[in-house]
């Protein structure tokens, strides 16, 4: 008996074999979850269906997350097959280059309304699609970063999105409280991935998180996939709303 023996959830998020949320799937489907996934478009597809499948699920379905229906067809589809889901994983995020690039107060309104729909509104759209099929027990995770509480060189906008993201999560909790749901945020260290790619200078991030962690080292998609495990499991029952740091203690280190 695994952890997560019985129970299925949808994973939104796997871009590659280095997403954070390929990291989350291995650790849930070793501990005995039938996974979903979706993909954000063909290209996409092509290098998310094959990792799907070598975790033995045949649910792999399109959704870019400003797409309504997309969202609405994924849930309708997941509960023509299964009836009744545990869990959602949410780890995805969005902003324009420029944007990022830019000094901060040189945001586009446009790029600003983009990373906070994808980045942060996008988990609300998902909880309310997935409510009707949501387990009483059920438990839903997003991925958050330490620029949503301190300003982090060229972080900028998406510091802005993962606030409005954190702040949703203890909206979101409390509102589901009494529905038994829980809802909340795994703050991850800096891993090399390929949003990262779009953060200047984020090798001296990784340098300086390396550094600064008391444990010396860098997390990884694994040390996320292990917390994700938690929280998703009932190991974690009287935990909502809450932001977890897996960041090697790189949020609390002086300096
Ligand atoms: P990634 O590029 O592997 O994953 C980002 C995902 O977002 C991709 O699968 C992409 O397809 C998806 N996406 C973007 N726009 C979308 C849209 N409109 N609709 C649907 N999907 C869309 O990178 P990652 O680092 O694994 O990112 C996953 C999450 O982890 C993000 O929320 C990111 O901000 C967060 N995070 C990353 C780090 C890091 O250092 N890599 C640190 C903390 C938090």
């Amino acid at each position: 008996m695994g952890l997560m023996t019985g129970k299925r959830g949808v994973i939104f998020g796997v871009a590659n074999n280095k997403s954070i949320a390929w990291g989350i799937a291995q650790q849930l489907h070793a501990e005995g979850a039938e996974l979903a996934f979706t993909f954000l478009n063909e290209a996409l597809e092509k290098r998310v269906r094959p990792l799907a499948e070598s975790l033995d699920s045949n649910i792999i379905l399109p959704c870019d997350v400003q797409n309504e229906d997309e969202m609405v067809a994924v849930f309708s589809e997941l509960e023509k097959q299964w009836g009744k889901i545990d869990f959602v994983v949410h780890a995805i995020a969005f902003a324009n280059r420029e944007d990022l690039k830019r000094p901060f107060s040189q945001t586009s309104r446009d790029g600003f309304r983009l990373a906070l729909d994808v980045s942060a509104y996008s988990l609300v759209s998902m909880t309310r699609c997935a409510l009707p099929i949501l387990q009483e027990g059920g438990s839903i995770i997003t991925m958050t970063y330490l620029g949503s509480v301190r300003t982090i060189p060229a972080y900028n906008v998406m510091g802005v999105a993962k606030a409005a993201l954190e702040s949703s999560v203890r909206y979101l909790a409390a509102e589901l409280g009494e529905q038994g749901i829980r809802v909340n945020a795994l703050s991850a260290g800096p891993i090399k991935t390929l949003a990262a790619a779009g953060i200047a200078d984020f090798k001296k991030k990784l340098s300086v998180a390396e550094e600064r962690a008391p444990l010396k080292r860098l997390v990884n998609q694994e040390d996320v996939g292990k917390a994700a495990l938690y929280l998703l499991s009932d190991l974690s029952s009287g935990v909502t709303g809450e932001v977890h740091y897996v960041d090697g203690g790189f949020s609390i280190a002086a300096g």
